[in-house]
């Protein structure tokens, strides 16, 4: 099937805690979104194996968004060139304009895997002649594809970015990114007073204030950034 937008994560909660304002957003503008978790999250802090699936099952549900879990190893996810061959696999297979991953996270070994993971995994997808390559004829039969934009939610275990490319007004999505997160009491304990939502929220409203607005996700960009008509931004704070 195609998707006009897939979003590489380590984890079950990743994606939603990183953009789940952004992806409900785009959603309910008629894209459709693939969420690519990279293991199943297993095993999950507060809950039996086979919670935090059926968990994301839902909150993907909530977001609107369709979600896979590949068989990596939580803890043991790692930028390898297997890794970088199911990702271009998907690419090819799912053919998305925009391709969002976690970068620039270094405390989590799985969130750091990532953005190198995925860089690799776009260029690798565009490229032809993999039945040329020993090792990479798992791509032999699959088209080329060139996916148009790479962008890098920010990853809330590090410090708040102060320089991103770009943010994304997410204040009318906003209880849909909570009401996903909700789910996951596998891994937030809101009720035995785990305050990890609440930062995490606190840290959307502080991108909003830049802004002024009450809520927003920001992206990094490895390549600069092109628009048609500069009156595409948003208004400015102070302009
Ligand atoms: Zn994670």
């Amino acid at each position: 099937m195609a998707y006009d937008l897939m979003v590489v994560a380590a984890h079950p909660d990743d994606a939603e805690v990183q953009m789940g304002g952004t992806l409900a957003k785009l959603i309910r503008a008629g894209k459709r979104a693939l969420i690519v978790d990279m293991c199943d999250g297993e095993p999950a802090e507060f809950a039996e194996p086979g919670v935090r699936r059926q968990q994301a099952i839902n909150a993907a549900k909530i977001i609107g968004a369709d979600r896979i879990f590949l068989d990596q190893r939580d803890r043991f996810i790692t930028d390898s060139i297997p890794a970088r061959l199911m990702i271009a696999q998907l690419i090819r297979t799912h053919r998305p304009e925009m391709v969002f991953a976690t970068t620039d996270a270094c405390v989590h070994p799985d969130h750091a895997a990532i953005g190198p993971m995925v860089d690799a995994g776009v260029f690798y997808a565009r490229l032809k002649q993999w039945d040329r390559v020993s090792g990479g004829e798992s791509l032999a039969g699959t088209e080329p594809w060139i996916v148009k934009r790479l962008f890098f939610p920010h990853c809330k275990m590090e410090p708040a970015w102060g320089d991103f490319a770009f943010a994304v007004d997410v204040s009318g999505t906003y209880e849909i990114k909570k009401n996903a997160l909700a789910e996951y009491s596998s891994i937030f304990q809101v009720d035995k007073g785990d305050q990890l939502l609440e930062l995490y929220e606190a840290e959307d409203q502080h991108m909003g204030r830049l802004f002024g607005v009450r809520y927003a996700e920001v992206f990094k960009s490895h390549s600069p950034l092109l628009v048609n008509d500069p009156s595409v931004f948003l208004p400015g704070l102070h302009a």
